[in-house]
């Protein structure tokens, strides 16, 4: 089986070796990379299983590299964790609203930070086994063979946690999903973030699939519950 290999950007050479040799010594292939530009310089050539940014980068910031990645239709289903260091709250939020799987806060324990890559590694190979052919309704279809959100046939651009949740709902439709539910099957139970980050992916999602995100008629909300993909939409 070959390894899975990981690209880390970190400017503090201690962090990076010590990330680097934990990682290592668990079984994955990593190259560290001192800043955002020489990263992406790189995935020009190969890209990896997953990505480990930090936030506070010379040059272009984590969260830049984020967006930057998941613009890119080569490296935009490539899994994310961000590095932020404590009291970064705002990075946080901001750093899933991109579309990042996870982040950890720093100082982070190896244990922590290999067993958060392990989880976020099995989501994504768990979520290729799992895939469906088309799911469809009113004008929404997900091609889950390819992975790819279309609106009255125009592609829609998602990240991959807004595909999942969209995934999620659709299969469910009619039915309310609770956000501790939603945080559970796509973040997964051992994932240590709060029902916000579905509300803020809710968000983002209604800004790309609604009309009016302001007044969804595909992702209703089920005050004080969760989410429900309404099945009776009719946008004729
Ligand atoms: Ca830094």
């Amino acid at each position: 089986m070959s390894k899975e290999n990981i690209f880390v950007v970190e400017d503090e050479k201690n962090i990076q070796k010590l990330i680097k040799y934990n990682l290592e010594s668990n079984g994955f292939r990593v190259s560290t990379f001192d800043n955002g530009e020489d990263l992406l310089e790189k995935c020009k050539e190969m890209t990896p299983d997953l990505f480990l940014l930090d936030i506070m980068l010379p040059g272009i910031d984590g969260l830049e590299v984020c967006r930057k990645l998941k613009e890119n239709s080569k490296t935009n289903l490539i899994p994310i964790i961000m590095l932020t260091a404590k009291g970064e709250e705002f990075d946080k939020v901001l750093g899933l609203e991109l579309g990042a799987d996870d982040y950890i806060t720093k100082p982070f324990s190896v244990i922590e930070l290999t067993a958060r890559i392990k989880a976020v590694l099995r989501r994504a190979s768990r979520d290729n086994c799992t895939r469906q052919d088309t799911i469809q309704h009113d004008g929404i279809v997900i091609d889950d063979s390819r992975r790819e959100v279309y609106k009255d046939d125009r592609i829609i651009e998602v990240t991959l946690k807004e595909y999942e949740l969209l995934k999620m709902l659709m299969l469910n439709k009619g039915h309310v999903l609770t956000r501790e539910t939603l945080l559970e099957k796509i973040w997964g139970y051992d994932y240590f973030g709060e029902t916000r980050t579905v509300d803020v992916h809710i968000r983002y999602l209604r800004q790309k699939i609604e009309e009016d995100p302001n007044h969804p008629i595909y992702i209703e909300t089920v005050r004080g519950v969760g989410y429900r993909f309404n099945d009776k939409v009719s946008t004729s």
